[in-house]
């Protein structure tokens, strides 16, 4: 006799999917958190980040609307306040999550609170009450990583989840990014409109975005940073920080040469690391790599340990809530005993929340040339788009990779409202759409689609 269908471990977006999947289709499910139900992204990543975006966006809005005609008093100029735009973000978090909550409640889905570990027969332990169950799916997400030397304390150096969760009465006036990937990207790009004098320090060559992106688009990001005052280093190897009366001091070298900055603050982002070291995955015999990632057939999400299953930021898969979504879908079906259909994870969607935002889905141009595919490839730029002139922001462009004659493999965007255009190039990719038969679909005029 078990006391549930399903015990998910862990409440984020691959938790909570799996547990509102499941128990739609019927299942008893259980779901194990010891935090809050929404996990990393609701409450110190996608969500918090996005809208601190927002704010730097309300703020650059409001500084060019004199090029729109909209005249501000004489004298006054807009200025961040941090707590305010802080409280903001919280109440939209809050209101999130008792939306989830509820969605949990009334879907008849078990919360338990607590850390659950896994036991030697694949029951749950939580708290030292015990529960089984039909299957079990683990999904305990990720943490930031960080280096010796560069040591997060939660005040100096800190890391997203600190950035996401700002006590500070004001904004630094310094800060250096380590790392260029994604959150370094986006909050590079945060602090300099918020006018933070932000330094951007990546060990890859390519400064910002080095690794995911074609290289034409995430170019575009690199320019436009630096136009609006980003100092960006590419190659850079930083050296273990220094704290100094007034902050820390940075030193690093790059082809250029060596240099020091001071600064008030660090953020780390150097990537994330899973958490798989406290859920007894080893007492369970839930076989987990080198790296810490929990071993899965990507098929249909099961783990070495029959009826285990892991899904998101715990498993060697794209570190994206709407994958661990994906996933969730795959495990769930593979309970009920239906044939899944798994993630393409060569075509997911990616998104990146910067100004410019930058967009893509499938292959890349350096991608499809080095898998030998005969490709053409188009660009089309944002500067001769009417509604990118009406809205102010022509930088930018969309890139196109087409096998000849054949199918669209990959579609990457950077400019305005490239988070939401993405979802129709996703679609022909994933769809293999041919050129011509999306070319043949009316657009509306004038838009950016
Ligand atoms: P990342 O792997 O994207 O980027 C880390 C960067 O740090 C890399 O470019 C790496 O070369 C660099 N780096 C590593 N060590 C360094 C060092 N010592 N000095 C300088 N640079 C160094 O990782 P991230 O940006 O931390 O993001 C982590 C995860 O979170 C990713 O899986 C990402 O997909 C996910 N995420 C996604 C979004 C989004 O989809 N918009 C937003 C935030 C985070």
């Amino acid at each position: 006799m078990t006391d549930h269908d399903v015990i998910v471990l862990g409440g984020g977006p691959g938790g909570y999917a799996a547990a509102l999947y499941g128990a739609s289709a019927g299942l008893n499910v259980a779901l194990v958190e010891d935090n809050k139900v929404g996990g990393t992204c609701l409450h110190r990543g996608c969500i918090p980040a996005k809208a601190l975006l927002q704010a730097a966006e309300v703020f650059r809005t409001v500084g060019d609307a004199g090029d729109f005609g909209i005249r501000l008093p004489e004298g006054a100029t807009a200025t961040p306040d941090w707590p305010a735009l802080n409280a903001r973000k919280s109440r939209v978090i809050g209101q999130l999550h008792a939306g989830l909550s509820g969605l949990l409640r009334r879907r008849k889905v078990t919360v338990i609170e607590g850390h659950g570990r896994l036991t030697a027969d694949g029951a749950v332990e939580v708290d030292g009450q015990t529960a089984s169950a039909g299957a079990v799916i683990i999904c305990t997400g990720s943490a930031p990583r960080s280096l010796p030397g560069l040591e997060i304390d939660g005040d100096r150096v800190i890391s997203s989840d600190h950035a996401t969760n700002s006590t500070d009465a004001s904004l630094p006036e310094r800060i250096a990014v380590i790392g260029g990937g994604v959150i370094g990207s986006e909050f590079a790009s945060v602090f300099t409109d918020l006018g933070v004098s932000t330094t951007l320090l990546e060990a890859l060559p390519d400064s910002v975005l080095p690794v995911g992106p074609d290289r034409d688009v995430a170019n575009v990001l690199a320019k436009a940073l630096k136009r609006r005052g980003t100092d960006l280093h590419g190659g850079a190897r930083v050296s273990p920080l220094e704290r100094t009366d007034g902050g820390l001091l940075v030193s690093f070298e790059t082809k250029a040469g060596a240099d020091k900055i001071e600064v008030d603050k660090v953020l780390v982002a150097i990537g994330r690391r899973p958490v798989t070291e406290d859920a007894g995955l080893a007492a369970a015999g839930v076989n987990v790599s080198d790296r810490g990632f929990i071993d899965i057939n990507p098929l249909t999400m099961a783990t070495s340990r029959e009826n285990i299953y892991a899904i998101g930021d715990c498993v060697n898969t794209p570190g994206l809530a709407h994958v661990a979504y994906a996933e969730a879908i795959v495990a769930i079906h593979t309970i009920l005993g239906e044939r899944a259909v798994p993630v393409d994870y060569d075509k997911v969607p990616w998104v990146v929340y910067t100004h410019p935002e930058v967009a893509w889905s499938g292959l890349t141009e350096a991608e499809a040339r080095a898998a030998g595919r005969d490709i053409e490839v188009h660009k089309h730029m944002f500067a001769g788009n009417g509604r990118a002139m009406i809205i102010g922001d022509t930088d930018g462009m969309v890139k196109v990779v087409a096998e000849k004659g054949g199918p669209i493999l990959g579609v990457h965007l950077v400019g305005p409202w490239a988070s939401e255009l993405l979802a129709e190039t996703y679609l022909a990719v994933n769809w293999e759409a041919l050129p011509s038969e999306v070319g043949a679909f009316i657009h509306p005029h004038p838009s950016l689609s």
